[in-house]
């Protein structure tokens, strides 16, 4: 029998239906041996610090990776960073095969005057912020305005948009960064303002997303119907509806139709408008729309502005992969071939492969498809001890799957007594207590 050895490189939903993909590819005459090496001192990537905390159904995913992980061959080594604890060639080296799973985790710029302002964030900074990931526990997030500006149509804009218009009792019994909660429940924002650069017709909200909306307690959301009519009229004259974009529309103009309820909280949606200044002296004060317009099926930015005042601008138009030094990079994702780095042993897996589009269940498809590759591409296995000897050697502590598992049961109790699902740990050192 074979047995080769695999590093998964990020503990995040790609790095785990890798790990799935390959423990399905398992006989009697081959078996796969493999170590999961994740940066932070906890796994789940974005399904702990993307997913929002109002959406715990979507958390339940971190059952499936639990089961993965608890499979025989399964080794994880959380608190490893590539890049600097050991590099790409020596992973390369003592490894068959290394997947990268390391995501995008860098926010796009808008790349308009102002934007280094103090109150103008990217969502890359504030999700991880309300989501209590070590790294972002500090970030400036000034909520002492009575209105926020979030910039693009996509489920991360409204997740953010959500965050921010939520009656923040609702996240009492959430998730949600305590840190974070605090400045929430202190926050003088009332108006949330989510602004897309095309019409209702090219948005990338999904419909069960949308759906939700008429359903917050506290908080009145607004569309215009006529932004919406015009939406149908645009996107009918191109020929039959596509069933999305149908969706989309039908639960937008829902939301057009629903009555508020005078609610202090609102959260708006404009179409047709692009950022092309942040204003203000010491923080941001004022952005400044371009109005754009829709020609022969086109959108095209016309002369017309108007300004929004507004002391937070949080930008969620996609992500880009932070480089990893050794891996080559190319408009902000990992260089590859379907999944595959050029003459290496080395795939890509998730937004590090594709960029940051699609839903958590994406990559259980997509990783299936680069691992069968990697699995056809395997000839004689390599005798080596894989991580384990790189990091003794160095002296490193890494996280073990049993010791995250105490981590786990600590946050799920110190939750229990609260009334939430859980009470993460920010600190790095007490979580390498434990
Ligand atoms: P996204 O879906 O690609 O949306 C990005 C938005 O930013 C688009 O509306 C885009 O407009 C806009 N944009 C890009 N550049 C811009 C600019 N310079 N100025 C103004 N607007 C700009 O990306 P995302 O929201 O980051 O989400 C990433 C993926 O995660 C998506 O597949 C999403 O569905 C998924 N996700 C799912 C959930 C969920 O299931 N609940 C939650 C969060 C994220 P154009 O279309 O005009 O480029």
């Amino acid at each position: 029998m074979s047995v080769f050895r695999i590093a998964i490189v990020g503990a995040g939903p790609a790095g785990y239906f890798a790990a799935q993909a390959l423990q399905n590819l398992q006989s009697d005459d081959r078996k796969f041996e493999i170590d999961m090496i994740e940066r932070l001192p906890t796994p789940w990537g974005l399904v702990r610090s993307g997913v929002a905390p109002d959406h715990p159904k979507i958390k339940t995913v971190s059952k499936v990776f639990e089961k993965i992980a608890t499979t025989e061959g399964f080794q994880l080594f959380c608190n490893v960073e590539l890049g600097k604890d050991v590099t790409v060639d020596e992973l390369a080296a003592s490894y068959d095969a290394v997947v990268i799973a390391t995501g995008t985790s860098r926010g796009r710029k808008l790349a308009i005057p102002g934007e280094d302002l103090r109150g103008s964030l990217s969502a890359a900074e504030f999700v991880p912020w309300y989501n209590a990931h070590p790294d972002y526990v500090e970030v400036d997030v000034p909520l002492d305005t009575d209105t926020a500006v979030v910039i693009g149509a996509g489920n991360v804009a409204m997740d953010v948009a959500r965050m921010l218009a939520l009656e923040p009792k609702e996240l009492d019994s959430t998730d949600t960064a305590n840190h974070a909660l605090e400045e929430l429940h202190k926050s003088s924002i009332r108006t949330v303002h989510v602004f897309g650069r095309r019409g209702p017709e090219h948005a990338a909200f999904t419909s069960p997303e949308l759906r939700e909306l008429p359903k917050l307690e506290h908080t009145d959301v607004e569309i215009g119907e006529c932004d919406i009519e015009d939406a149908f009229e645009r996107a009918s004259a191109e020929g039959e509806l596509p069933k999305d974009v149908k969706s989309n529309l039908d639960a937008m103009m829902l939301i057009a139709k629903t009555p508020k309820q005078g609610h202090e909280r609102s959260l708006n949606f404009h179409f047709l408008a692009s950022p092309i200044e942040i204003r203000g002296k010491d923080r941001v004060e004022e952005v400044v729309f371009a109005i754009n317009e829709v020609k022969e099926g086109k959108v095209v930015t016309t002369e017309d502005t108007y300004t929004v005042k507004t002391g937070l601008i949080i930008s969620a138009i996609g992500y880009e992969a932070d480089p990893i030094p050794g891996l080559p990079y190319d408009g902000g994702k990992v260089t590859n071939e379907e999944g595959h780095v050029a003459n290496s042993n080395i795939y890509v897996v998730g937004w590090a492969k594709r960029g940051p589009s699609g839903v958590i269940g994406t990559n259980k498809s997509d990783a299936a498809t680069v691992i069968e590759k990697l699995a056809a591409n395997l000839d004689i296995p390599k005798s080596s001890e894989g991580i384990s000897k790189i990091l003794n050697e160095r002296g490193l502590i890494h996280v073990s799957q049993s010791a995250w598992e105490r981590i786990n049961a600590a946050e799920v109790a110190k939750g229990e007594v609260v009334g939430k699902p859980r009470v993460k740990f920010v600190d790095r050192k007490e979580m390498l207590g434990l």
